[in-house]
């Protein structure tokens, strides 16, 4: 079912499936249980552009703190669960909007009741997460090893136990590290069933491969129309999972918005140090809230001619630089004037 046509899930104030905007979520590495830490993160990833946000609830303690977390917070916040059903259930009871569940692990069928029978009380969503690397045994016999097809299985076997105790307000993931698997999975789910699937690269790894990874992965997925919610995974900062999740949102075309920045690879005509100040221009660029392209080149030969396909741009000189403006250029600026310059342009921009 590709995203179109996916069931609507309502998480907190935020709607999922049915043709709406893919959000984008992250999970925080704090400890749940200490609130102001868990509070400042998600604080931190709010303002970089999380829609969602969750949390890992492997104690009472840390149920318990989602509802003073909640109060501070205005993403939804979704509780991550393992194993303990007591968790799930004491989750929902302190305002989880959304709880992520492997029935696999939850345990017998009455704890797993239990859980779903809580869900509907208070009529919360269930994402059902199936991970490449707890495939049940018999499905690896069966597919002769973890594949696409048994991880598809494995995902609609626990859906259907859900659904045949009445409730299918239900999200699905199903997580692999091996991207090229997790984006068949994708294919393969997205033709049976109809509830909006979370999508993400697993254990992608650290800033460099794991961007990589998650580029490539969600790129094949989304760009299929499949996908209703997304993360990217890294080894590192959660903040850092928002810039590039709205980055290849962005670059598939499947979100407007925010200033983007192109910049040349540089060579030895380059006179100016362009890859700090790139850098710093994709970082300074953040905090404006335009929808236009900036382009950051090295020098006069090329650099003018990219430039001018950007609403703002520079090209580099000898110890100095072009400072272009809808294809014009506008003034001479000293290399190091460059930031300053094309902040002052932003900060003034009205067309
Ligand atoms: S724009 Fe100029 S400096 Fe940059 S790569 Fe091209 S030729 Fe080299």
């Amino acid at each position: 079912m590709y995203r179109d046509h996916t069931k609507t899930v309502k998480i907190g104030d935020r709607v999922i499936g049915g043709g709406n905007p893919i959000l984008i979520q992250s999970m925080t590495n704090t400890r749940t249980e200490d609130v102001e830490a868990t509070v400042a993160q998600i604080r931190r990833l709010e303002a970089a552009g999380c829609e969602i946000v969750r949390c890992t609830v492997p104690t009472q303690e840390a149920a318990v703190a989602l509802r003073k977390i909640k109060k501070q917070i205005r993403i939804p916040l979704v509780a991550d669960i393992h194993f303990d059903y007591r968790m799930a259930i004491a989750a929902i009871e302190n305002g989880a909007d959304k709880i992520r569940i492997n029935p696999g692990n939850i345990g017998s069928p009455d704890r797993i009741r239990a859980v779903v029978d809580a869900a509907k009380e208070r009529g919360i969503p269930i994402r059902v997460g199936v991970n490449s690397g707890s495939l049940e045994k018999e499905l690896v016999e069966k597919y002769h090893g973890v594949t696409a097809e048994g991880l598809v299985e494995s995902a609609l076997d626990k859906v259907k136990i859900i659904e045949d105790l009445g409730y299918d307000n239900l999200v699905i993931s199903i997580k692999s590290s091996n991207v090229m698997m997790c984006a068949k999975a994708h294919e393969l789910i997205a033709d049976k069933t109809p509830h909006p699937l979370h999508v993400g690269i697993t254990e992608a790894g650290t800033l460099y491969s794991g961007n990589i990874k998650s580029a490539v992965g969600l790129g094949i997925i989304l760009s299929q129309g499949i996908g209703d919610t997304i993360r990217v995974s890294l080894t590192g900062d959660p903040v850092e999972e928002i810039k590039s999740a709205k980055l290849i949102l962005r670059t598939l075309g499947l979100r407007t918005g925010g200033i983007e920045v192109v910049s040349c690879p540089t060579c030895g005509r380059t006179k100016i140090d362009l890859i700090s100040l790139a850098n710093e221009v994709e970082t300074m660029v953040t905090e404006f809230p335009l929808n236009i392209k900036v382009a950051v080149m090295g020098c006069v030969v090329n650099g003018p001619g990219e430039a001018r396909e950007a609403d703002l741009g520079i090209a580099g000189g000898q110890g100095e630089g072009l400072l272009m403006k809808h294809g014009e250029v506008i003034r001479k600026v000293p290399e190091g004037e460059l930031l300053g310059a094309l902040r002052h342009e932003l900060e003034n921009w009205n067309e």
